[in-house]
């Protein structure tokens, strides 16, 4: 075995909890080394661990940190903290990958040659932040402090998000809200007065009939959930699987449905079709819970299991008795609202319609179905008012009504029209923006427009090319964040905190913010001295002694008392609607001229010759963030094309061999490697997105695979709330011309 290198089979066991050491190899001078991992062998005793929190991805587990001579050879599951029972997903054992990847950002860097060339120069950490507070302060005496905005993921991003908030600016944007489970959490608002929230409120551990309709456990790996997954699988649940494509989950499924994509709602439609024509409901539960029974009624005669087996392919048969499968143990039955939902622009429609079918199951604080969550409360920071400032500039007055976040796609647009008002400055943290909004062009465009951007990151990401300024972050494991208290059915409240010293020259984000708020006069919003300090001063402003604060860094948790997870039998509970009950029929929407239950519209088909293109996960990824982890990529090192075996002999494309992608004008992507199954659908190809990275700094990710995003130029507005829905994009693939990335018939 490569000294600087773990077997994919060591990873995996250590991915599955088994003891196994690392060693320290030769050391950079800058003291990062990718060389460090060393197999010990089992048994390795750690001089230290350390409770503290995952951030490989946003799902937030607890860990412990295994520390011997000063370094983190090992990251297991903190068995106290509720999302991870002592277990990780493969990306979180995965956490030394990032700790110790020589392509980190090491230094300041100031741009000396254009925008996206990737020309740097090392700088001091006083000239760099001099010239980001310089970059901000001009922006804003030019333009107003609203000219600034930030884009972000991540929890490490609350203090800038504060720095930008005391400087006068609203323009704070996360894309995971219009790029991802935004429309969800509308859908479910409209109908029930409330989301599902993050984590899920969903009581799958005990649901006895489960739906995915396009949500991808076991593919996508929030840990907490693929665990619930497994015990409600294990304890014999039945699992309904809607999908084009035969995902890890279709393989356990009882039924697969390989729905035409983009006719989800008219399957969803056709089931409430059949449960309210066969009377599989609770009719007392629905009259205490519900309004609108009888206009869902009259509004799904229509879709007939024989009129949606037309448009979804889906049989009617099938329609039928899934549908008997989903009443038979309902309420203990379960439609998995989905994570990421923006496919086709209809998408908080889509979500309704999932929430509805929901309700029709009656499994709102029901075992199997949603359960109530609570929190520990814990106190807010006292700090001064922020300053009052114009509206935000994600959208034009009147669009976009049910927005219930920020739109980071709007504030793109807004900095390409210069609408409402100007937007010339950006932060952007840990947010690779060229491969997570649609149409990369437009992303590139409105960079060409500011005045000044910088960028703060772990890694040299695409988007870091494009700034002025970079600023290079410490790991999660070399920081402190705010405390993380999340409404869940187990209440609880986390302490990220430092495992070891921060490498090289990267800095946390509370110093870089602090250092940022003393230049820009803002330090009355920073006015401790270090994080640790101010997570110190919430806990004991709620009610917590220095012997009880001791404890939580030494547990890394804080459990509270749970509330009941179940709404008593015959329970009038008030919903968060208008009408305080769960709204099939929604006057909000047909007030702001919306249809007001979900309506069916036939998608855009693809042309012929054309594909649509589907993306999702690979279970040791995180999208983007984790391709260039040494660790990770040993056991998914690049992403795959997956093309359907008729097609692929259409287009002359073999099982292991290489294919590009072409999307819109001359947009493409690949060579990526070409999987000839019969696991998806002729009229669609998929691939895991966070693959094809260009960024020159990142050494293992670089040129690995495709870039879904190259070839995303086409995308759908959401109307109601403005999420960006990506699966409406269309390319044509051709083999790739080096005959030597050849594969083998299938
Ligand atoms: Fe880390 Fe995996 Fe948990 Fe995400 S789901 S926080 S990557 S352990």
């Amino acid at each position: 075995m490569l000294k600087n290198k773990l077997s994919r089979r060591t990873f995996l066991s250590l991915a599955g909890v088994a003891g196994v050491g690392a060693g320290v190899a030769a050391k950079t001078a800058l003291g990062i080394t990718d060389g460090f991992l060393e197999d010990l062998g089992e048994g390795t005793v750690a001089d230290e661990v350390v409770p503290t929190v995952c951030e490989i991805c946003f799902w937030k587990c607890g860990v412990l940190a295994h520390k011997k001579d000063g370094r983190v050879f090992k990251i297991t599951g903190n068995p106290s903290h509720p999302l991870s029972r002592g277990r990780l997903c493969p990306r979180g054992a995965g956490g030394p990958g990032l700790l110790y990847d020589n392509d980190r950002l090491k230094k300041p860097l100031i741009r000396v040659g254009e925008r996206g060339e990737e020309k740097f120069r090392e700088a001091t950490w006083e000239e760099a932040l001099d010239r980001v507070a310089e970059g901000f302060q001009k922006v804003a005496d030019e333009h107003g402090p609203e000219a600034v905005g930030m884009l972000y993921h991540g929890a490490g991003a609350s203090f800038f998000k504060t720095l930008l908030h005391g400087f006068g600016t609203p323009n704070i944007a996360a894309p995971s809200y219009a790029q991802c489970r935004g429309p969800r959490e509308v859908g479910f608002e409209l109908t029930y007065g409330e989301g599902v929230g993050s984590p899920e409120n969903l009581d799958m551990r005990n649901t006895r009939t489960l739906v995915l309709i396009g949500a991808h456990l076991g593919e996508n790996m929030h840990n907490t959930q693929v665990q619930d997954f497994a015990e409600c699988l294990g304890k014999g649940a039945k699992l309904i699987v809607a999908d084009p494509r035969y995902s890890t989950a279709a393989g356990k499924a009882d039924w697969w449905l390989p729905v035409r994509p983009g006719t989800d709602i008219a399957l969803i439609l056709g089931w409430m079709h059949v449960i309210l024509r066969e009377g599989w409901y609770d009719k007392a539960w629905m009259q205490r819970n519900t309004i609108g029974l009888d206009k869902l009624e009259a509004h799904v005669a229509r879709y007939t299991p024989e009129a949606v087996f037309v448009e979804t392919g889906i049989e009617p048969d099938v329609i039928v008795e899934t549908a008997e499968a989903l009443s038979a143990t309902a309420p203990a039955s379960l439609v998995h609202p989905g994570r990421r939902v923006t496919w086709y622009g209809d998408d908080t429609q889509r979500s309704r319609a999932i929430a509805m079918l929901n309700a029709l199951l009656g499994n709102w604080g029901r075992p199997g179905g949603f359960n109530m969550t609570s929190n520990v409360p814990i106190a807010k920071t006292e700090l001064p008012a922020f300053p009052e400032h114009r509206p935000i500039a994600d959208k034009l007055d009147g669009q976009y009504i049910f927005a219930g976040s920020p739109l980071a796609s709007g504030l793109r647009d807004a900095t390409l029209t210069e609408k409402p008002y100007p937007i010339k400055a950006w932060m952007v943290y840990g947010c690779n923006l060229p491969n997570v909004l649609p149409n990369t062009q437009k992303t590139l465009d409105a960079i060409q427009k500011l005045d000044f951007m910088v960028a703060i990151d772990v890694l040299p990401a695409e988007v870091c090319g494009w700034a002025d300024v970079v600023l290079p972050e410490c790991t999660y494991l070399e920081r402190h964040d705010d405390l993380i208290a999340p409404w869940y059915r187990e209440p609880f409240a986390a302490l990220r905190q430092p495992v070891v010293d921060p490498m090289g020259e990267s800095k946390p984000g509370w110093w870089m913010a602090k250092q940022l708020a003393k230049r820009l006069g803002l330090e009355q919003f920073f006015p401790w001295e270090n994080p640790r300090e101010m997570i110190h001063a919430r806990l004991k402003a709620s009610g917590y002694n220095a012997a009880q604060i001791a404890d939580v860094e030494q547990r890394g948790v804080i459990l509270g008392e749970p509330e009941p997870l179940y709404l008593p039998t015959d329970y009038e509970y008030e919903y968060g609607t208008p009408s305080g009950k769960i709204e099939f029929f929604s006057q909000q929407l047909a007030d702001a001229g919306f249809d007001p239950m979900p309506t069916y519209r036939r998608p855009e088909m693809p042309p012929a010759g054309s594909f649509r293109l589907l993306t999702g996960r690979a279970p040791s990824h995180t999208f983007g963030r984790t391709a260039n982890n040494s660790l990770l990529l040993d056991s998914y090192p690049e992403n795959e094309l997956w093309v359907n075996r008729v097609i692929a002999a259409d287009f002359g494309l073999l099982h292991g061999g290489y294919a590009m992608v072409f999307g819109e004008g001359d947009t493409k992507t690949g060579p990526i490697r070409v999987k000839v199954t019969e696991r998806i659908r002729a009229d669609c190809v998929y691939m895991v997105h966070g693959f094809g990275h260009s960024a020159r700094g990142l050494s293992k990710a670089h040129g690995r695979g495709a870039n879904d995003s190259a070839v995303t130029t086409r995308y759908e507005t959401d109307p109601l709330m403005g999420g960006t829905g990506f699966n409406v994009n269309f390319v044509r693939i051709e083999p790739a011309p080096d005959s030597s990335l050849g594969g083998v018939e299938a």
